[in-house]
């Protein structure tokens, strides 16, 4: 009690020190109170920073989770819709092709059911005098062909013969793969050798031999010559035009995107003993 009744003296212990030593006191608690601020601050900016890193890997990664969890599937699929499109754009080495319209149609055959487009009927019909003129008889057997048609020729028939798609598809194009949809494909045999017409055997003929000579200049090629890389078999009789913008594209867009693809098809299964196989039996029936 009587300690505590002195007031100013008690706390030397504790005044003291607080009044030598203002300085160092104040610097060491300074130093300590920075040190201990420091920490604090550390603490808290760590855990401010642990926050912000925190909500910036909230909300920052989420769009990228989200790309690729959800906007990820589209992007695989965005980077492959065109290799995977194209895929879907052939059958058995066949390409899709959109049926020509009925107006673009003119016939170049004398009872007129035989069509081509107007540009290819002129240059077909050009090229037809020009061999009779040389004495080569040029006659087409089938122009343009509907979807329709072709769903005809190539089930119906598929199913005379017992023969599978796969090798009905060497011989013929499934509808709506058939390059006779577009008006630009013409099926040609010799007048005076109509024995081979849609058969191999027409290489052996004036109209075929005439046809290698002189077709270009009519802007008229073969489409499916020997060894070609659809695995289309050899069809000598099956020639089409490519002399304007539009028939050049009909033809070679779609192979320029399947170029890639085609080669990396081709290449581990060599297609060309198949062609040899299926030829014969298809000579009633018009070509691809
Ligand atoms: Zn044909």
């Amino acid at each position: 009690m009587d300690n505590a009744g002195i007031p100013g003296k008690p706390p030397e212990t504790s005044v003291p020190p607080i009044d030598d030593i203002p300085e160092a006191l104040r610097d060491t608690p300074k130093i300590k109170r920075r040190r201990r601020f420091k920490p604090i601050l550390l603490l808290g900016g760590l855990l401010g920073l642990g926050a912000i890193a925190l909500l910036v890997g909230i909300f920052l990664p989420r769009p990228t989770p989200q790309s690729s969890a959800s906007t990820s599937q589209p992007n695989p699929t965005q980077t492959s819709p065109t290799p995977t499109a194209t895929p879907q754009a052939t059958i058995f080495g066949h390409f899709a092709y959109p049926e020509a319209p009925a107006s673009e149609l003119q016939p170049i055959s004398f009872n007129g059911r035989l069509k081509m487009r107007k540009a290819a009927a002129k240059q077909f019909q050009a090229m037809v005098a020009a061999a009779r003129a040389s004495g080569v008889n040029i006659v087409p057997i089938s122009g343009f062909r509907s979807i329709d048609e072709q769903k005809h020729l190539f089930f119906d028939t598929k199913a005379q013969r017992g023969q599978s798609a796969s090798e009905r598809a060497k011989v013929s194009a499934p509808p709506g793969y058939s390059e006779h949809h577009t008006g630009y494909a013409v099926d040609i045999g010799d007048g005076n050798v109509p024995a081979t017409n849609l058969s191999p055997r027409f290489e052996n003929t004036a109209a075929f031999k005439w046809l290698v000579k002189n077709a270009p200049y009519y802007s008229f090629e073969i489409s499916f010559p020997k060894n070609n890389p659809q695995g289309v078999s050899y069809e000598p009789w099956h020639w089409r035009f490519v002399g304007d913008s539009h028939s050049l594209e009909t033809f070679y867009k779609a192979k320029n995107s399947e170029n890639t693809q085609q080669s990396e098809l081709t290449n581990p299964s060599p297609v060309p003993t198949l062609q040899f196989s299926v030829p014969s039996p298809s000579y009633p029936v018009p070509s691809p």
